[in-house]
């Protein structure tokens, strides 16, 4: 392909000494010596992997090297005395002819860049050609030589690395700096238009979950069919692209200049684009998935006029917060930027650093709030998580536990209370007075999706000497939205060595019978709002008899939550409950007031 920088200077020295010596006067001046130089030079030239021609000032070729010849395809004798027009399309010839002649009139060495095809509707070959008047002993100028180096293979090269660095390989979309790019361009646009634009940040629903549990080959399989339905929803002055991950953005452009109007159509398109996506299963290699997306949406009309140094960067994080929304809403959503949200953020930011910080210097602490039976004696505590901040004193368990779980850092976060609460749990079990206490713990839905969940239970639970038979998990419906099977195993496993299984919250979610049916569980936790108005309404009341009922018929304990006062304990009781847990009984508080907390049944 191209040639060395050497060899082209040897070319070049060759040329200027066959152009001075040889070629127009050889037969005259043909000696023994000068027979052997020009064949040498000419064998070098043949050998040079370059393009080296001379020509007349007619432009009609005088010399071409082997190279010429073969791409010319012909003998050399019918390529001498002909012209570039002769073998090239018109516009290459065109083109050839103007730069020699720049070199002939203006005497001067010249070095392009040559897009040669030789019939209209070939693929062009792309040449750099330098390009040197000839002159004779007095200095006129009698034609030029030309050495060309074929960087066709190069170029394409380079296109196609420059294609690269801006196109994510997976989905062959833009990419984030294209993107960024483009955004720029479409601000530059909107200033002079007015026309608004949007900015959709669209990002998978449980991905990550995907990937880890079936798989990064179906992961990206997923992730290509995904880029293709987007795809069908594009119009011609949109980009999509890929940002990395499960993120992609649609940028969409010229929406017209009425506010309502855009805020509609942007929102119909979102819906569009969210609708594309779940309405049927994704095949990922014979399997079927159901996918679905979040969807956060900002105008560019929002932004601009602002003072950020960047509007591209804050629109995309505009998006961003709104599709941070719409997951937080309950995914599979379009929502669109308030400024609220960035209010919102700020906190969830603070509060995310707040919690490293937190677990860095053993801020959060364990309260035991206990659980009795109908006699209010104690049966055990369920470990409850607290946050008593030195400077912002107490955070809501509500709030940070939300904000961990959002973050990731519930898996901190949660292996540090379960460590806790197995360390009390053993310490319980040293005592006649406390060792038959059980102690419930709350655990995350991402925590028992983690891979090693199992592992990591019993390995605390080791490590502590907790009796396995008295630690209770307390797991949320939310925990089988997927791989019911896998965490299914998973409760199986920690069953055998002796762990208990609660569903709290029982009747804020679907109250699905499936998992009560289906996996592991000893007890019930009816929620506490069921219990609040248990008084005064009557379908609270009718829910908490059947709920009571069902635990009966499956053979599961069932705890009422949230008991505030002696009337709800009396109504409990008399529909049948037999575990309690509420104020009434003790609010969450030190371990070791646990086993005293017990109050004289009213
Ligand atoms: P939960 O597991 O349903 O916990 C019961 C909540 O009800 C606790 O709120 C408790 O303080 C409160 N409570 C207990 N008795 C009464 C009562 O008589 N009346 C009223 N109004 N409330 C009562 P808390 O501690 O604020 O926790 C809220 C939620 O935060 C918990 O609900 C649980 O989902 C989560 N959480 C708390 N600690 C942890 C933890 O260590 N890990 C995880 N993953 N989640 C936790
Ligand atoms: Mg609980
Ligand atoms: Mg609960």
């Amino acid at each position: 392909m191209a040639v060395t920088r050497d060899a082209l200077w040897l070319a070049m020295i060759a040329l200027a000494v066959l152009s001075t010596f040889g070629l127009r006067g050889l037969s005259r001046r043909r000696t023994q010596q000068r027979m052997v130089s020009e064949r040498s030079l000419s064998a070098l030239l043949d050998d040079v992997g370059a393009y080296v021609y001379i020509k007349d000032l007619d432009l009609r070729y005088r010399y071409v090297n082997r190279k010429v010849v073969e791409w010319f395809g012909r003998p050399v004798d019918s390529i001498l005395g002909l012209r570039d027009q002769d073998f090239f399309d018109s516009a290459t010839a065109e083109h050839l002819r103007s730069t020699d002649e720049r070199v002939l009139q203006q005497g001067q060495r010249i070095t392009v860049e040559e897009q040669n095809r030789q019939q209209a509707g070939q693929l062009p070959r792309t040449f750099l050609s330098v390009k040197q008047p000839l002159r004779d002993q007095q200095g006129r100028i009698h034609g030029l030589c030309g050495i060309s180096t074929d960087i066709t293979d190069l170029k394409l090269s380079e296109q196609k690395i420059r294609h690269l660095a801006v196109h994510d390989s997976l989905t062959g979309l833009p990419n984030r700096t294209l993107l960024l790019d483009r955004i720029h361009q479409a601000f530059q646009h909107f200033g002079r238009s007015r026309s608004d634009g949007a900015l959709l940040f669209i990002d998978l629903d449980h991905f990550k979950l995907l990937n880890d549990t079936m798989g990064h080959a179906k992961g990206d399989l997923l992730l290509k069919q995904v880029a293709a339905r987007l795809g069908r929803c594009l119009r011609q002055d949109d980009t999509l692209a890929r940002l990395g991950g499960d993120e992609f953005v649609l940028l969409a452009e010229n929406l017209g200049r009425d506010f309502a109007d855009v805020t509609v159509g942007v929102k119909v398109l979102a819906e569009r684009l969210r609708h594309e996506l779940c309405a049927e299963p994704m095949e990922l290699d014979g399997e079927q998935y159901f996918a679905s997306a979040s969807i956060g949406v900002a105008l560019m009309s929002y932004v601009s006029g602002g003072t950020s140094a960047s509007p591209a960067d804050e629109l995309l994080k505009r998006a961003d917060m709104a599709m941070y929304e719409a997951k937080a809403a309950g995914r599979n959503q379009v929502k669109c930027f308030d400024p609220s949200m960035q209010r919102a953020l700020h906190r969830r930011a603070e509060l995310e650093f707040l919690i490293q910080e937190g677990l860095r210097l053993g801020q959060f602490q364990l309260a035991y709030q206990p659980v009795v039976d109908e006699n209010g004696g104690v049966l055990g505590a369920e470990a409850l998580a607290r946050w008593p901040h030195p400077e912002k004193g107490a955070i809501a368990p509500g709030e940070f536990i939300a904000a961990a779980e959002t973050s990731g850092q519930i898996l901190a976060l949660g292996a540090w209370i379960l460590r806790a609460a197995c360390a009390q749990l053993a310490a319980w079990g040293r005592s006649v007075d406390t060792r038959e206490l059980t102690l419930s713990v709350n655990i995350s839905a991402r925590q028992v999706h983690q891979y090693d969940f199992v592992e990591q239970v019993a390995e605390v639970l080791r490590q502590s000497g907790a009796d396995p038979r008295r630690l209770e998990l307390e797991l949320t419906e939310s925990v089988f939205a997927h791989d019911f099977e896998i965490v299914s195993e998973k409760m199986r496993s920690l069953q055998r060595i002796g762990v208990r299984f609660s569903l709290d919250d029982f009747g804020t979610g679907y109250s699905s019978l499936t998992y009560l049916k289906r996996l592991p569980f000893h007890q019930i936790k009816i929620d506490q709002s069921f219990v609040r108005d248990l008084l005064h309404d009557e379908n609270d009341a009718a829910i908490i008899r059947a709920v009571l009922i069902l635990g009966e018929s499956l053979g599961l304990e069932v705890v009422a939550e949230g008991v505030e006062t002696a009337a709800h304990f009396q109504a409990l009781r008399h529909l049948g409950g037999r575990r309690f847990q509420g104020y009434l009984f003790g609010r969450p508080g030190r371990a070791e007031e646990v086993r005293r907390t017990a109050v004289p049944v009213p």
